[in-house]
């Protein structure tokens, strides 16, 4: 072999090497909105957490509460800000029957990368003084609409205090038209620990959601599992216990939520 040739060939391996190395530094600005998310929740028990978007709504949203107690489940609801001043009882009915309520935006805007970083706090502060007001709470979770971010707008939002939560399975799907191919799109991919997306927000587009849930906790709590709010899943995934030394996470709630920054990006959109 030739110096030349060998040369070569370290030139190649260096270049190799080196783009190894840095490429988890890259890849953000190659276009991966969620990078720096976590993708999974840890968790020893059978547990799932049923995130219900877009509500409330007069149709939907009881009938979702109904079926819910049914299965002693509990949910935590991503509401829009706008629909809970038109239906405030509503609001009230879902926390006082346990449930959690995050912020959803207050307009659920179609694209949020097309609003500027004043916009995006204005929609995270109007809902949340709505939440404050109707509830007294505020868990500080946010959901965008259609989960769509970019790595500006997940700053505004950690900034103000608020962990950024996807999902793991959405049960409303293209693939799945009626409630029975719903709830089997989520029994097939579901594990401990899973957060799956239902909508309670439009009539009679989302009617449906309320047939999937009662499947979906049928076959689910026949398979041993149990249903849990988002807060719950934070306080028992294992990666938290590890990183705040088995603090709890909800006592002082907005800067250890902070540091936590948990989100979720979906696996099963
Ligand atoms: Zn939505």
């Amino acid at each position: 072999m030739t110096n030349k040739i060998k040369s070569f060939i370290i030139k190649i391996l260096v270049i190799v090497v080196l783009l190894i190395f840095i490429s988890p530094v890259l890849m953000p600005e190659i276009g991966l909105s969620y990078s720096g998310i976590d993708r999974d929740i840890q968790v020893s028990e059978k547990v799932v957490a049923l995130t219900f978007d877009d509500g409330p709504y007069p149709q939907v949203t009881p009938q979702i509460l109904d079926v819910l107690d049914q299965y002693h489940a509990r949910a935590t609801f991503f509401m829009i800000g706008e629909r809970m001043e038109q239906y405030p009882e509503m609001v009230k009915q879902v926390a006082n029957r346990g449930h959690v309520i995050a912020n959803h935006t207050y307009n659920h805007p179609d694209d949020l990368k097309k609003l500027n970083n004043k916009q995006m706090e204005n929609e995270l502060d109007k809902t949340e003084s709505v939440i404050l007001s109707l509830t007294g709470q505020s868990f500080y979770l946010f959901r965008p609409p259609r989960g769509i971010l970019n790595e500006r707008l997940i700053k505004v939002i950690n900034n103000k205090n608020y962990q950024i939560v996807l999902w793991g399975i959405s049960a409303d799907h293209h693939d799945a038209p009626t409630p029975e191919m719903m709830a089997a799109r989520v029994v097939k991919h579901v594990h401990p620990g899973e957060v799956v997306l239902l909508h309670d927000g439009r009539f009679p587009g989302r009617i449906k959601d309320i047939e999937a849930t009662r499947l979906i906790l049928q076959e689910l709590s026949g398979q041993g599992y149990r249903f849990v709010t988002l807060p719950e899943l934070i306080l028992m995934n294992e990666k938290n216990k590890v990183k705040d030394n088995n603090k709890n996470p909800l006592e002082k709630q907005k800067p250890l939520w902070h540091n936590l920054r948990y989100a979720m990006a979906p696996r099963y959109e």
